[in-house]
């Protein structure tokens, strides 16, 4: 329909409901119409510190930021938000949620006013068909979003969605899921999986927090799962359960783990992968983040 046509339709609609529906279409093509294809990174945000440190990680957003085009919206998958059911973040502003404990107040005093964008949230719910996916008004931005993103888009002006983790579910129907997020990469929006891929809390040493090594079974669970990423081989990650003793080590509850899929599954045909702050902190944690496209 061209845009003659478009308003002499909206002219002769006699309802207002179909109106409105209608002005909802306008204003998605309008925010979100056809672009060149986004890349789809994965974030490893590691200690929430990082949000307000200096260091080599920072430096590393700092740059995958700088190196890609600005997106028309960011869709979040982090692992800190974990539901019963599929929701995406639907409000208008959405609050800087602190979900975390022990840490400096000026953490906590840390704002990231970045909008939201509803018009997304509703395009997002109607694109997958895999699961009902719900809109959500009470969540916000969760610091497994806003602790990487404020270093890339520092202005906090670029809309922010996140979408939950269905905990009940798998980790293929997790993978499938993402599979149907794809068009929203040809409509400006920036697709991020926030997380970490060796992620063992109860092992991290509190004490060398900022010190980066790793211990052999983290190390090893950490080569294997590059070796898959950079091979494209995508079946041995999702099948995490099955790939022995270091990797049970590395994920010992999936939350943090999720968010790498969502990222690969959006991996198309004959796209170049790119790892950064590919290091160990702490023993028990890697920061590796990834970039396709
Ligand atoms: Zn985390």
């Amino acid at each position: 329909m061209n845009r003659k046509d478009f308003l002499k339709t909206l002219a002769i609609l006699p309802a207002i409901g179909a109106t409105m529906k209608i002005q909802e279409l306008s204003n998605l093509t309008r925010e979100f119409g056809n672009t060149a294809k986004m890349p789809v990174l994965f974030l490893g945000h590691g200690s929430p510190m990082n949000a307000i440190e200096e260091n080599e990680f920072v430096t590393g957003f700092r740059k995958v930021g700088k190196e890609i085009t600005r997106p028309s919206a960011i869709l979040v998958i982090s692992a800190h938000w974990e539901t019963p059911g599929t929701y995406v973040t639907a409000m208008q502003q959405p609050r800087t949620i602190h979900d975390f404990g022990g840490f400096p107040k000026a953490l906590f005093d840390v704002q990231y006013p970045a909008p939201g964008s509803p018009t997304l949230a509703k395009e997002t719910q109607q694109l997958i068909t895999h699961t009902k996916v719900e809109l959500d008004e009470k969540w916000g931005l969760d610091h497994g979003a806003w602790s990487v993103i404020k270093h890339l888009y520092p202005d906090a002006d670029v809309p922010v969605i996140q979408m939950s983790l269905d905990y009940r579910q798998s980790a293929q129907w997790h993978y499938d899921l993402a599979k149907q997020l794809a068009a929203l990469r040809r409509k400006g929006v920036l697709i991020v999986g926030s997380g970490n891929m060796v992620h063992n809390l109860g092992k991290v040493e509190w004490r060398r927090l900022s010190e980066t090594f790793g211990y052999d079974w983290a190390l090893e669970a950490s080569e294997k799962m590059k070796n898959s990423i950079r091979t494209g081989d995508h079946q041995p990650l999702i099948q995490f359960r099955s790939q022995g003793k270091a990797f049970d080590l590395a994920i010992p509850t999936p939350e943090h783990y999720l968010p790498l899929l969502y990222t690969l599954a959006l991996q198309e045909k004959g796209e170049e992968v790119a790892l950064f702050n590919d290091l160990a902190v702490a023993g028990a944690l890697t920061m590796t983040s990834v970039k396709i496209g």
